[in-house]
């Protein structure tokens, strides 16, 4: 497969990304921190600021700050989400920005709506939530305030399995984003084909993902040492979960080079600046970018 030594099917990988996710949700936050030292916070803000959501060079008269949509993808528990309205509506003073987070796990996506409550009640307006895979965003699935089974009970449930699935139109995002998520997905060129048709004219896919950092071959050695040894370590003892950081850890290897992952983008039909990416602390992520013509 694109994935190198490990031949897995799209459904066995389907499953094993569905329990890693829902086995880490609650530690996730904290997991990100320890295994990273921190660096994915630096990551993220650069993302998000390079992006710089609410202002558009692009939008035509005096004023850049129109209206924007964004669709997050593997939102998870919110990071970029939150940072884009943060971006969008504080620092660029444009409220007019209107973010979609979306997981195709609930229990992620479940923990990112309650840490949403802790936004101001403006951005919390300007933000929803969607059950979504990447790879088919026609059969996404609104999250929705549901009554707990016991009333009495002080769980809130935000799933209405009765909903139905509703399709993310073509041609209506300015700005997709996905940090963290792609290496995940059982068919990433159905995902971009699936960021392409819903990404308007003009618009922008962007991805932060891990990659790799063998430019370097010294810090390669020190990163790869980490990596293999320490995170399902650290896996084991803080989450109990050696297995869910073993997985989390070969999928970065499996993952393909910048310039590999460049040609995908290129593939889909979306169009570069320069390289196509930027190398994040050596290597070990990198930022894509693409636009729909
Ligand atoms: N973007 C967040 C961040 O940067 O903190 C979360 C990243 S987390 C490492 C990866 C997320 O990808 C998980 O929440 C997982 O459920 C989601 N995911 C995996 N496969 C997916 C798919 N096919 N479609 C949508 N989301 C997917």
């Amino acid at each position: 497969t694109h994935f190198g030594f490990q031949t897995v099917t799209e459904s066995e990988k389907r499953e094993k990304v569905a329990r890693v996710f829902t086995s880490v949700a609650e530690a996730y936050d904290r997991m990100n921190d320890l295994m990273s030292f921190g660096w994915h916070r630096v990551w993220k803000d650069h993302f998000v600021r390079t992006l710089n959501p609410g202002f558009s060079p692009l939008t035509a008269g005096p004023d850049p700050r129109g209206p924007q949509q964004i669709l997050d993808i593997a939102g998870g528990t919110g990071d970029i989400a939150f940072r884009m309205l943060h971006t969008a509506h504080v620092v660029n003073r444009n409220p007019d920005v209107r973010v979609i987070m979306s997981d195709i796990n609930r229990a992620m996506l479940t923990v990112g709506k309650h840490r949403s409550e802790s936004l101001p009640a403006s951005q919390q307006a300007a933000l929803s939530f969607l059950e979504a895979n990447a790879e088919d965003l026609t059969k996404a699935r609104p999250l929705v305030p549901y009554p707990p089974a016991d009333p009495a009970s002080e769980e809130k449930p935000f799933f209405d399995p009765t909903t139905a699935t509703t399709s993310i139109p073509d041609n209506s995002i300015d700005l997709y984003t996905v940090a963290f998520g792609i290496r995940n997905f059982s068919n990433i060129p159905a995902a971009l084909r699936e960021a392409y048709r819903v990404l308007k004219p003009g618009g922008v896919f962007a991805c932060l993902e891990f990659s790799k950092a063998d430019k370097h071959p010294l810090f390669n050695a020190v990163y790869k040492e980490w990596s293999f040894r320490a995170i399902p370590l650290i896996g084991q003892l803080v989450a109990a979960d050696r297995d869910s950081y073993q997985y989390l850890v070969e999928s970065i290897e499996r993952f393909p080079s910048q310039e590999e992952f460049r040609d995908m983008i290129l593939d889909a039909g979306f169009v570069i600046a320069g390289e196509g990416y930027e190398d994040l602390t050596g290597g070990v992520a990198a930022i894509h970018k693409g636009m729909k013509p």
